[in-house]
């Protein structure tokens, strides 16, 4: 049976469209479709190398919202799972094309807020708070909202009830017994999950092709007090600025360490901000001001810097080029990723490691380390063995990845015994009711490009 051709989901249909984020990892937009409407699951962004702007700043890249922009008034609401960029950074460039009420938790709202404040539009987008085990009613879908760990602040799963037909959209996630930040993961309610009847499982592939178990964030705290521990000079850590925890884990550090913990890069100073709004940030926690930490002797500093990928206008890089006016590096500084390299970055990583060495600065990358000094929030094979024999769909479909990892994702699935896997990319439409298939290329599906703001 193909697509309508008005492109309108009936009374016995449950639909899912993936938009962006599967055939890839990046710019995530997932569509439910039931009934008439449509309900859409994360809005997000990645960054475009290839694209430069005159001041050397990335431009941001997003899917192209034109066929729910077309029919906008069958559009329910849009869900967010999590703050990361890949999840929320589209929001506030395609809202005038989208145009409906945004759901999600408050730390991610505290997030929203701040991006939509950039633009001037914090007033004219209705954002509902929810909390985690929430559950919603938004038109025909019911929701419920279930927390489970990852690598930022308020992770959430979703278990979806569409007609008679339970959805469990994993979105970003991984088994973590010590997140540092939130409760470890609580392996109950997916437990119980198998008696609920799931339909589809829609789950997160980013690490289907590593084995094992992903690193605890929790394990970090050894490997990075061990090589901060040793060091004579000033220390400057680098790692992805949404990682709350790994900042508490580095103040925590400072204490120990005798060092004063400040933090460079606007992105991670917004964090921050944010997750002391939103009880995220224990009271213990000390920042410094950065602009001080200069006049300090140099063992006492412990800097976290934006720009673990090389990007061009990080404080990291502008460290390396010798223009970053808080703070100098000397000979025998030490530099510090706590962070991995995003595929397609390694050649601005290598130019920046280089810019480093040559000013004489000790650097040292995760996998240099004998101790994890960076943890995944995705889960490996293990792990998604794990889920799926808990949850037990009587579908998977494997999304945010590459062919390489659904694929990948897709036969961990088939070694458990579920007993259909759906392989499919953007614009694929999966048919979940009322039979289950998948027809390809139902819609064309494309990129938009937004200035970086
Ligand atoms: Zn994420
Ligand atoms: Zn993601």
């Amino acid at each position: 049976m193909n697509f309508p051709s008005d492109h309108t989901p009936g009374s016995s249909d449950v639909w899912f469209l993936p938009l962006g984020g599967t055939g890839e990892i990046g710019m995530n937009m997932n569509l439910y479709g039931h009934k008439g409407q449509w309900l859409m699951v994360d809005c997000g962004v990645m960054f475009d190398k290839n694209r430069l702007q005159p001041d050397g700043s990335n431009s941001v890249v997003s899917a192209d919202p034109h066929f729910i922009a077309l029919r906008r008034q069958r559009l329910v609401g849009l869900v967010i799972t999590h703050a990361h960029e890949d999840h929320i950074g589209a929001v506030p460039y395609l809202w005038k094309e989208l145009k409906c009420p945004v759901y999600t938790t408050p730390f991610t709202a505290e997030i929203l807020r701040r991006k939509l404040s950039n633009l001037g539009l914090l007033d004219s987008v209705p954002i509902i708070e929810v909390d985690t085990g929430e559950v919603q009613q938004i038109g025909h879908f019911g929701i419920e909202w279930l927390a489970i760990t990852h690598s930022l602040p308020e992770p959430h799963a979703l278990l979806l009830c569409v007609g008679n037909i339970r959805i469990f959209h994993t979105a970003d996630w991984k088994m973590d017994p010590d997140p540092v930040l939130g409760e470890a993961f609580n392996a109950k309610p997916f437990k119980h999950m198998a008696s609920k009847n799931i339909t589809a499982m829609v789950c997160d592939s980013t690490n289907a092709i590593v084995p094992g178990h992903s690193v605890s964030e929790g394990q970090c705290f050894d490997g990075l007090l061990s090589l901060i521990g040793q060091a004579k000079g000033r220390v400057i850590v680098a790692c992805f600025g949404s990682n709350v925890a790994r900042l508490i884990t580095l103040s925590r550090i400072a204490n120990f360490t005798n060092r004063y913990m400040a933090l460079y890069g606007r992105s991670l100073r917004n964090m921050v901000s944010a997750a002391r709004r939103t009880d995220h940030w224990p009271d213990d926690a000390r920042v410094a001001d950065g602009r001080h930490l200069g006049y300090l002797p140099r063992h006492e500093v412990l800097g976290v810097a934006t720009g673990s990928q090389g990007e061009p206008k990080a404080a990291l890089k502008r460290m390396a080029m010798g223009n970053f006016r808080d703070l100098e590096l000397d000979p025998g500084d030490t530099v510090i990723f706590s962070s991995k390299v995003i595929p397609g970055n390694e050649e601005a990583v290598a130019v920046l490691i280089t810019q480093l060495r040559q000013r004489d600065v000790i650097v040292i990358e995760a996998a240099d380390s004998e101790l994890p000094i960076h943890a995944s929030g995705h889960p490996c094979q293990d792990e998604l063995r794990q889920l799926y024999r808990w949850v037990q769909p009587k579908v998977a479909i494997p999304v945010h990845g590459t062919l390489e990892h659904i694929n990948a994702n897709a036969s961990i699935a088939r070694e458990v015994g579920i007993p259909t896997q759906l392989r499919g990319e953007n614009g694929d439409l999966y048919r979940l009711a009322p039979v289950v298939g998948i027809q390809r290329k139902a819609i064309k599906t494309g990129r938009l490009y937004h200035d970086l703001r």
